[in-house]
């Protein structure tokens, strides 16, 4: 197999700049380290911008032209821009059940839908898209819908992520809501 000489691997933030840093959903902390490390091996990293438009010059190459105005290219660009939720077609109206704006399906810290009976647990409900965090919602839910009063609590959450190295990191609820002082 070989290796392209050049990538631009399109993805990784939020592209509206108002987050703008590598691995934007991980702590500011991991962030930094993961952009220092970048830099060492000479990756730059462009943040706060989206890829408007991808083309390919006569010579081969892959032209992507950013919402800044910057164009770069290389041989090839990977793309990793994400998840969503994928509800349409469920007929969760049938159930009486409604979505939210991202099609997730709103629930309770006890996992309850907004239909008595009903819980809804992992990705769909839109939380934190962890598998851990999916198991741990299942486990709620099943309690409560054998009468206990179990709740979920997303203040301390492990998220890890790799590189050649590990990162990892607990997040305290800091990235979303603002640190409260936990390192
Ligand atoms: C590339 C990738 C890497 C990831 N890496 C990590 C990681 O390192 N660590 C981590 O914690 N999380 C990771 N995740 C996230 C993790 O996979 C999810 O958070 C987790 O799987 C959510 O579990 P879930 O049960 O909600 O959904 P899923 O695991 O997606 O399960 C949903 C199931 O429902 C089935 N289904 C869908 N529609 C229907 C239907 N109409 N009828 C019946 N069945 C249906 C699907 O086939 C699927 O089996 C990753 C996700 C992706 C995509």
């Amino acid at each position: 197999m070989n290796s392209p000489s050049s990538t631009v691997p399109s993805g990784g933030g939020h592209p509206d700049g108002n987050d703008a840093r590598a691995l934007a959903t991980e702590d500011e902390d991991v962030s930094a380290i993961i952009e220092r490390e970048l830099k060492k091996v000479k990756i730059k990293l462009i943040a706060g911008v989206q890829a408007v438009s991808v083309e390919q010059t006569p010579e081969g190459l892959m032209a992507c032209r950013l919402s800044n105005g910057q164009d770069i290219r290389a041989e090839k660009i990977l793309v990793s821009i994400g998840r969503t939720l994928n509800t349409d077609g469920l007929r969760l109206e049938d159930a009486g059940l409604t979505t939210g704006k991202r099609g997730e399906i709103p629930v309770n810290d006890r996992m309850e839908t907004g239909v008595p009976g009903i819980y809804a647990i992992g990705d769909v409900t839109g939380t934190l898209m962890l598998a851990h965090v999916a198991s741990h919602q299942g486990l709620v839910a099943a309690e409560n819908a054998l009468g206990g009063d179990a709740r979920m609590d997303y203040a301390s959450v492990p998220a890890g992520s790799s590189r050649d190295r590990r990162s990892a990191a607990w997040a305290f609820g800091s990235i979303r809501h603002g640190r409260r002082g936990c390192r």
